[in-house]
């Protein structure tokens, strides 16, 4: 299934949510606006001049009345246990060797172990494949196991996280995330 991306009213990204969902918010007249390619046609009830009802929502949609948000938006983005949106920072590249591997072949490294009070938060977490994590630098620091990392790690911003959230982006949502993340992340070499 195809995602609506759903903003708030400052076009700030708010969640992905299901087609069905996004109608919803049509139908109650709480969509700002939207753009993108058509993404789901939904089909009510007859009226009394026997027309049929029709909703249809386009792939991005801005939410009205959704000041609040735009406060909630700018919280920290958490990192989820699931590896998926760690891997896809990294690019599926180990940190320590920079070989890419298939996500069962990696794991979620704590650059300062969690065992020595690491944080478990993007900024001290890579992508590393098994090999390196459990048996080259095992519980230590990237100093001591003279493993320099192949690249740093970093929080994503907002859009940046809902690329690396997103399963199946559609083209003009992509290019509306991509036109808010900065110049300098991964993804764009990624886009090129
Ligand atoms: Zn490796």
């Amino acid at each position: 299934m195809n995602y609506v991306l759903a903003l708030d009213i400052a076009g700030t990204p708010f969640r992905w949510m299901e087609p069905r969902e996004a109608i919803h918010y049509h139908a109650a007249g709480k969509v700002a606006w939207e753009l993108g390619a058509e993404l789901a046609v939904f089909r009510g009830g007859v009226s009394r001049a026997g027309i049929r009802s029709q909703l249809t929502t386009r792939s991005v949609i801005a939410l009205a009345k959704s000041e609040a948000m735009v406060k909630w938006a700018r919280e920290i983005l958490p990192l989820k246990h699931d590896n998926r949106m760690l891997f896809k920072r990294d690019r599926h590249l180990c940190a320590y060797c920079g070989d890419q591997f298939d996500r069962r072949d990696l794991t979620r490294d704590h650059i300062m172990p969690l065992s020595r009070r690491g944080a478990d938060t993007w900024e001290n977490v890579v992508t590393a494949c098994k090999h390196c994590n459990h048996t080259r630098k095992r519980n230590r620091t990237p100093e001591e196991a003279g493993l320099p990392l192949h690249y740093v790690p970093y929080a994503p911003c907002r859009s940046e996280y809902f690329i690396l959230s997103g399963r199946r982006i559609l083209a003009d949502q992509m290019e509306y995330l991509l036109a808010r993340v900065p110049r300098d992340s991964r993804l764009h070499a990624k886009a090129n």
